[in-house]
């Protein structure tokens, strides 16, 4: 079978994306049935179907005259609803493909409720851009693992009582004296080296150029392809929050370039952990759904901490040029001085 994906078409009209899907499986006669000889029906000759989320997401808020930066917290329903009214006369067994996911959250709805099997990962890459470190397990970490006890690190902000982040935002002052590693749920290599040393524990841990930097004689692989996964060969240590920072606020290209290699690998561990959790609930009924609720109910969805980020971001940007350093250190005094006067009142 060639491999051909259909793009699976139809706006927002739930009813136009159902009738083209029934006609993708209609047997064909006549004329048309010979230009696809010795197909049947045009479904026959596709291996699966893709969605491209950007543009459905952009025509739904100017349906419900959004702004394009609002968030809707119903978003995700609303394109799942669509994805479905798509796929429901189509075969369950071929490949779905979605392009633009905005969040982890949103890639396990379309997973656990539209059988989505392939995603981009566009949105961590964004993260990357705007100085997020991402710092997020799936299933989601146990908070007694030995992983937080014997090399503990600043978890990411906490919106509730009880859930968390998702990643950090590094343009914020608030990491300019933090010196820990990008991910609390995921050690550093040189950490990891330590543990493995000592203890039998097999903690997760990033092997990403950012928190197992490597010797510059060590030649740099990027994908498992070439070289299959194994213990860190480096105890250097990994480069740290504040460093990345004090990259940002100079704005140095190589603090994207840290943080897109960290976040991928965040990526790879999330789709890696959703896999393994997918297997075992063939024999454990209803274990992804479990999860899919403990990580949701551990996580915010990212949106306000990329709203925020993307406005510290804008700043720095539109501040650039030389002295802005000095400029912004003495906006920062002038401010703390501001609250101690008002704490003093
Ligand atoms: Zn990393």
């Amino acid at each position: 079978m060639p491999s051909v994906l259909v793009n699976l078409v139809g706006g927002t009209d739930a009813r136009a994306r159902t009738t083209f899907s029934e006609g993708l499986v209609e047997v064909l006669h006549g004329k048309e049935q010979e230009q696809i000889s010795p197909l049947r029906t045009l479904d026959e000759g596709v291996t699966g179907y893709q969605f491209e989320l950007v543009a459905l997401r952009s025509t739904l808020r100017k349906e419900h005259n959004q702004d394009p930066l609002d968030d809707d917290p119903e978003e995700t329903e609303k394109l799942k609803n669509l994805l479905k009214a798509s796929l429901g006369p189509l075969p369950t067994g071929k490949l779905r493909v979605t392009y633009g996911s905005s969040s982890p959250h949103e890639i396990l709805n379309f997973i656990r409720d539209v059988g989505v099997d392939l995603f981009d990962v566009h949105w961590a890459q964004h993260a990357a851009e705007i100085g997020v470190a991402l710092d997020f397990r799936f299933p989601a970490p146990n908070p007694s693992e030995v992983l937080w006890a014997q090399h503990p690190c600043p978890k990411p902000r906490s919106r509730t009582s009880h859930t968390i982040d998702v990643g950090h935002n590094l343009f914020s002052h608030d990491y300019a004296h933090d010196h820990s590693r990008l991910a609390s749920s995921f050690l550093d290599g040189s950490c990891h080296s330590q543990l493995s040393a000592t203890t039998n524990v097999d903690a997760p841990w990033c092997p990403c150029g950012a928190c197992t930097p490597v010797p510059f004689t060590t030649s740099l692989t990027h994908d498992r392809l070439t070289q299959p996964p194994g213990k860190p060969t480096s105890t250097l240590p990994p480069y740290t929050r504040s460093y990345i920072h004090h990259l940002l606020h100079t704005h140095e290209m190589s603090s994207h370039t840290l943080l897109a290699m960290h976040n991928f690998f965040i990526m790879d561990a999330f789709f890696s952990g959703i896999r393994d959790v997918l297997h075992r609930s063939q024999t454990e009924a209803g274990l992804f759904e479990r999860e899919v609720e403990r990580f949701v109910a551990t996580y915010e969805d990212p949106r306000r901490l990329f709203t925020e980020t993307e406005k510290d971001w804008a700043k720095v940007e539109s501040e650039r040029g030389k002295g802005r350093l000095a400029r912004e250190k003495a906006a920062q005094e002038e401010s703390e001085a501001v609250v101690q006067d008002v704490e003093v009142v």
